[in-house]
């Protein structure tokens, strides 16, 4: 039996209107609605508690690369709670998974990255930036660099450094953010901002902005840029070809740190290892989470390149930041476990030759839909940008961004998974998707396409 059959669905949708204060949840409408009760998951496929089948087509959160309900995690997971469930990290000590886990993911990363310091969640990584940075040029004499720049509408974590790292304009609204030291320049979203400028002229222009701010700013005072490949939460905002290189050329003609959030673009989802490899740049920093393990337990980890961990290890006296849950011995068995089947299976490849150009070509036929303006995708991460009038340039966008929620809620009661952003709809599906669940994706797409418009 389900545990969640435990309880009826009306019982633990009136505890959950009672007790529960979910995360990014409108809890007014969430009392009219009742929330909806996930009580499986196995491939790419979802049920609720009132039987219904969805097709995850948000890999949970971003999430579970490798799809739901594998054993190979459970039993990786049951066997290292036997042994060693939690101990710390602190004090010079270590444990064996976390090690594995560290080796593994320098062989992974790209050459010059060879050191890990593991944290719970995105968040906390991108928190870690924050201050390894900030610490990173203390040592080397420069205290000075302390303003790190990123960008408008980017997401990068829910903590006080996370949420002012992001550029969410209704996250900064509330509780005071951003923090001191954090400045934002343009995304470079074409379809939204590119005016019908050629892509690859868009990206330049859009990266000229870290140019004119880091001389406002005065190089001297700039610790790093932070970005993440392709911007997820902000709405699949794939930059045009010639972006990231010029990022990268300019933070190192000032030279200024450049990390990259990987949180989502890690792990296979673009047909890479990670978004750094598919843009052909090598960042000083990465921040990783959601894939790792695929989100069958919470773990992230800053991956730390040769000459930052240089610093930090030679120079450094030591780096007062820590977590209880660093290197998780459990939370780090799940990740191997994870790691091993992406390997096995071979799904960074898949991707790149598969399912990936399979899906992106089967997502290029909704451009037709009388409501769609753009289709794009990258390795298994897409978006569709919904348009009142499509013809009309200047009637891009519905003033409130409803179209997208409303299309949004069309999907889920065709049984498929996908997030609203504005008025885009976003997907990332697990990378185990088969030619046939593509098919069926799409197919569903296009139902709620129509029931939208
Ligand atoms: N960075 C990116 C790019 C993300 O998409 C997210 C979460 O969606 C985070 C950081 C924050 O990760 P977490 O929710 O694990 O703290």
């Amino acid at each position: 039996m389900l545990q969640s059959n435990l309880y009826p669905t009306a019982d633990l949708r009136a505890a959950d209107a009672r007790h529960y204060l979910h995360p990014f949840t409108d809890h007014k409408a969430l009392a009219e609605e009742g929330a909806r009760v996930i009580v499986k998951g196995d491939g790419v496929w979802l049920w609720d508690s009132e039987g219904n089948k969805l097709l995850d087509g948000m890999s949970g959160l971003w999430c579970t690369n490798v799809g739901h309900g594998r054993p190979e995690i459970a039993d990786a997971v049951h066997a290292q709670m036997g042994e060693l469930a939690f101990y710390n990290s602190f004090f010079k000590t270590t444990n064996a998974p976390a090690v594995r886990l560290a080796e593994r993911l320098a062989a992974i990363a790209p050459a010059h990255i060879n050191k890990v310091f593991f944290t719970s969640s995105g968040s906390e990584a991108n928190d870690t930036v924050l201050r390894m940075v900030r610490h990173y040029w203390a040592l080397k004499g420069q205290p000075n660099r302390q303003i790190v720049i990123a960008r408008h509408n980017a997401y990068h974590g829910s903590t006080m450094a996370g949420a002012s790292l992001g550029g969410m304009k209704p996250m900064h609204a509330q509780g005071g953010l951003p923090i001191p030291g954090i400045v934002h320049i343009r995304q470079p979203y074409w379809f939204g901002e590119g005016h019908g400028m050629a892509h690859d002229a868009f990206g330049l222009q859009a990266a000229a902005d870290l140019e004119r701010m880091i001389r406002t700013l005065g190089p001297e005072n700039v610790a790093a840029f932070i970005g993440e490949p392709i911007q997820g939460a902000g709405g699949v905002i794939i930059p045009p070809a010639t972006y990231w290189p010029e990022i990268q050329r300019i933070c190192r003609k000032y030279d200024i740190l450049l990390a990259a959030d990987e949180v989502i673009c890690g792990f296979g989802r673009t047909g890479r290892w990670f978004g750094s490899d598919y843009f052909g740049i090598e960042p000083d920093l990465m921040t990783i989470a959601k894939g790792v393990t695929s989100g069958y337990l919470p773990l992230g980890g800053v991956m730390v390149s040769d000459k930052v961990a240089d610093v930090l290890v030679n120079l450094g006296e030591e780096f007062y930041h820590g977590y209880t849950y660093s290197g998780h011995p459990t939370c780090a068995a799940a990740a191997l476990a994870n790691l091993d089947i992406i390997q096995r299976e071979g799904l960074v490849e898949r991707v790149a030759n598969d399912i990936g150009p399979y899906l992106q070509g089967r997502w290029k036929t909704l451009a037709d839909h009388p409501i769609v303006g753009e289709t794009r995708m990258v390795g298994l991460i897409g978006a569709l940008e919904l348009v009142p009038d499509p013809k009309n340039i200047s009637n891009r966008f519905t003033p409130t961004g409803a179209v997208g929620s409303i299309a949004r809620d069309y999907a889920f009661q065709t049984g498929l998974v996908m997030r609203a952003v504005r008025d885009s709809l976003i997907i990332a599906p697990p990378l185990t998707l088969t030619h046939a669940e593509a098919d069926e994706l799409v197919r569903l797409a296009r139902q709620t396409l129509d029931l939208t418009y």
